[in-house]
């Protein structure tokens, strides 16, 4: 496994990681979850993600209990969570980023995780409706207080994080480090283009997340919706129909050949082609069973074979480069 840094700062992540959004509860139990961890671990995976919100806050207690189980030194890995959604249907309790509630949501989440801290809390979306200083102060005074290490944001604009960091300079407070953008083969843009100038002025990392476009760029639902798969789980109908088109699927269907061609599935294919991005600091993984897991691993090895020549094959059967105007 190779580690790469969190943008400007120290810490060292490894450039694919581990995720629990749908899966942990829904799919993965205790035991199964322990299973993919290890799995992860044996890999040399060091940082696993979370948020408040997964699972109303139960794949905080499954990672917590875990990691408890592992008995592992708490140095020796790096885990997130996020706040924004909430779990309660208060006025101060839901799709806020005010102070009231990230300060008791900080709490909650370290008492189902049981951990004294965590190493990474995201904002996990914007929130126009509180002020920057008064979300700045609140994420700074999760670090001071030793609840958290480093803060940072999930789908903000480069306009937000400009903001963001400038309050936080302005009055010498600890800054956003890390951006947790979508970041697969559809989705470009932001990555890409949005926040390049973010990157080197601000020294921001990014932990991006859906790999697969949900597991859409496996080639799993080249022939319909399968049994047991995400797009088919009650409550996800939203997703599916978000997430798989026509045009989408054309283009996995073309991607397969590329696939074949370098000797990897069409999985490892879209993983690897998200770490060939310098930028990138780690690759979030999904996984509903440890096989999807240690085939996703193995990703790291097709990154060498994705040439200048194979990637542009591969920009121009998707079509969508941000840096070609249309
Ligand atoms: P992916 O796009 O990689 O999708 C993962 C899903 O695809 C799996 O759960 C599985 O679903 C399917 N899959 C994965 N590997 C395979 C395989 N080898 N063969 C067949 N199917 C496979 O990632 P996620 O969308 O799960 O995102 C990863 C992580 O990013 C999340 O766990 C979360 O931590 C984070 N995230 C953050 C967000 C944010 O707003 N900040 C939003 C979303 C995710 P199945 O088997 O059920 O079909």
């Amino acid at each position: 496994m190779e580690y790469r840094r969190l943008g400007s700062s120290g810490l060292k992540v490894s450039e694919l990681s581990f995720g629990s959004w749908v899966t942990f509860q829904a799919q993965l139990d205790d035991s199964k979850a322990l299973e993919c961890i290890r799995t992860a671990l044996d890999h040399g995976v060091n940082f696993f993600d979370n948020a408040e919100v997964y699972a109303g806050g139960e794949a905080e207690a499954i990672m917590g209990r875990v990691f408890k189980k592992l008995g592992l030194r708490r140095v020796s890995y790096v885990v997130s969570t996020k706040f924004y959604w909430g779990l309660h249907e208060g006025a101060n309790e839901r799709n806020t980023l005010n102070r009231k509630y990230l300060m008791q949501a900080i709490d909650g989440s370290l008492r189902r995780f049981q951990m004294d801290y965590v190493d990474l809390v995201f904002c996990h979306r914007p929130d126009p409706h509180t002020p920057m200083e008064e979300i700045v102060r609140a994420m700074n005074d999760m670090i001071v207080q030793g609840k958290a290490i480093y803060w940072g944001t999930s789908e903000w604009s480069a306009d937000q994080l400009m903001h963001a960091w400038q309050v936080a300079d302005r009055y010498g407070l600890h800054k956003p480090q890390m951006e947790q953008p979508q970041y697969n083969m559809f989705f470009r843009e932001r990555v890409e283009r949005e926040y390049e100038r973010l990157y080197s002025e601000l020294g921001l990392g990014l932990t991006t997340w859906s790999p697969l476009a949900s597991g859409l760029l496996t080639g799993k639902y080249n022939a319909g919706i399968p049994k047991g798969s995400r797009a088919s789980l009650p409550g996800y109908e939203w997703l599916a129909e978000r997430t798989i088109t026509k045009e989408r699927l054309e283009t996995v269907r073309r991607l397969h050949d590329v696939a074949v061609d370098l000797d990897c599935s069409m999985g490892q294919l879209a993983i690897a082609w998200c770490l060939k991005n310098a930028h990138v600091s780690t690759v979030i993984l999904g996984a509903s069973s440890v096989a999807q897991l240690g085939e996703n691993l193995e990703a790291r090895r097709v990154v060498a074979k994705l040439t200048p020549d194979v990637m542009e094959r591969i920009n121009s059967l998707l079509g969508n480069d941000p840096h070609v105007r249309k």
